[in-house]
C-alpha cells in the first residue's frame, strides 16, 4: 500500500515564500463506483459528481444490519457462533444503526408493507441461509471489514472494503463478500465477480500475493460464486480499471455523461431526472478547482461497511 508523501523541504524565508501550491489531489476509484460507470455513466454522474442523496430502502438497510451481524459474530468464541447467537445480534445492530441514522425509522412504519417484525424476520431469514452456506465455528477470519488500498504506477488509487479475508497457515488468501440479494443469472457471473477481481488486484499489488480464491455468498438465494484468479486475470483487470478511469476523466472533461437504459432503471433513484425517462438533467455543479477527473471522481466508501 502506498500513500502520497510530499518530500520534506526547508521552509524559505517568509518574504521569499513562493505562492502556496496545494498537494496534488489523489485520484481514486472504488469497485462500486467503477461498476456504476460501467452500468450507466449518467448514474455515476448523479452519484459522484452531483452527489444527489438516494433514499434508503428496507432491503438495503436490512443488508447493512446483516453485514454488521456477520462482522460481530466472529467476536464470539468459535463454539458460540450459532444461528441463535447471530439472531440475537440483529435487534441490537438495528438499534445501533438507528442511533446513527434516526431517519431510517420511517422505513418501518407499521402501516407500510414492512414493519419492524417483518424487517427483523427478514434479517433472520438471511442469516439462516448464511448458516446453510458455511459454518462460522470452523472459521477464524484474518480480517473483517478490511479497508484495502493501493496506488498503481499510474498514480490512480484503488480502494474499497473487503467483508472478510481468510488467510490459511500457508499464507493463501480467500476474499469473501456477503451479498444479501440473489445470485446473478447465467451469463452475468463475470460482471458480479468484477468487484472481487478489483479487490484481488488491490491485495496482489499491496502484498505481492494473488489471492487463492474469491468467494461471493448470496444470502438471498443461498448460492456461492467462487473464482480462483491468476496473475494474468489481475493484469487484465488492471488494464480494464485504467481504461475505465480514462473514460471517466474524458466524460468529466466533456460533460458527456450518457445514460445507458437497462433493467437497472427500474431500481434507479434518479429516474425522475433522467432524460431517458422524460426527466430534465440538473445543471452540473460548478467545477472544483482540481485537475479534471481527479479527487471528486470515484472517491467513496462505496463498498464499505454495511453495504447490502
Ligand atoms: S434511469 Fe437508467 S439510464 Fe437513467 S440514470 Fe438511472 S440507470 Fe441510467
Amino acid at each position: 500500500m502506498s500513500t502520497t508523501e510530499l518530500p520534506a523541504q526547508q521552509a524559505p524565508p517568509v518574504e521569499e515564500a513562493p505562492p502556496v501550491e496545494e498537494a496534488p489531489p489523489v485520484a481514486s476509484l472504488s469497485p462500486s463506483r467503477a461498476s456504476d460507470f460501467m452500468a450507466c455513466p449518467l448514474l455515476y454522474r448523479f452519484r459522484v459528481i452531483d452527489r444527489i442523496p438516494e433514499a434508503p430502502s428496507p432491503a438495503a438497510t436490512r443488508g447493512t444490519v446483516v453485514h454488521a451481524v456477520l462482522e460481530r459474530l466472529f467476536d464470539l468464541p468459535a463454539a458460540e457462533r450459532t444461528f441463535g447467537a447471530a439472531s440475537a445480534l440483529v435487534q441490537p445492530e438495528w438499534e445501533r444503526l438507528l442511533e446513527l441514522e434516526p431517519e431510517l425509522a420511517a422505513l418501518l412504519d407499521p402501516d407500510l408493507a414492512e414493519g419492524l417484525p417483518e424487517f427483523l424476520a427478514g434479517a433472520d431469514g438471511l442469516l439462516q441461509t448464511y448458516f446453510g452456506l458455511e459454518d462460522p465455528q470452523r472459521l477464524e477470519p484474518a480480517e473483517r471489514e478490511l479497508r484495502v488500498e493501493v496506488e498503481l504506477e499510474s498514480g490512480l488509487v484503488l480502494r474499497g472494503f473487503v467483508d472478510r479475508l481468510d488467510v490459511a497457515p500457508s499464507g493463501d488468501m480467500r476474499v469473501v463478500d456477503y451479498k444479501t440479494g440473489r445470485a446473478p443469472g447465467v451469463g452475468f457471473e463475470a460482471k458480479a465477480m468484477f468487484q472481487m477481481r478489483f479487490y484481488a488486484l488491490v491485495l496482489w499489488r499491496a502484498y505481492g500475493r494473488v489471492p487463492r480464491l474469491l468467494q461471493l455468498l448470496y444470502l438471498g438465494s443461498g448460492e456461492v460464486l467462487r473464482y480462483a484468479p491468476d496473475e494474468a486475470d489481475l493484469r487484465a483487470t488492471e488494464v480494464k480499471v485504467k481504461a475505465l478511469w480514462e473514460a471517466i476523466a474524458r466524460a468529466t472533461e466533456s460533460g458527456d455523461w450518457r445514460p445507458n437504459p437497462s433493467r437497472l432503471c427500474d431500481w434507479c433513484d434518479h429516474k425522475s431526472r433522467c432524460p431517458e425517462w422524460g426527466g430534465v438533467l440538473p445543471p452540473l455543479p460548478p467545477p472544483v478547482h482540481e485537475p479534471v477527473g481527479i479527487a471528486a471522481l470515484g472517491v467513496d466508501q462505496g463498498s464499505g461497511p454495511g453495504k447490502p
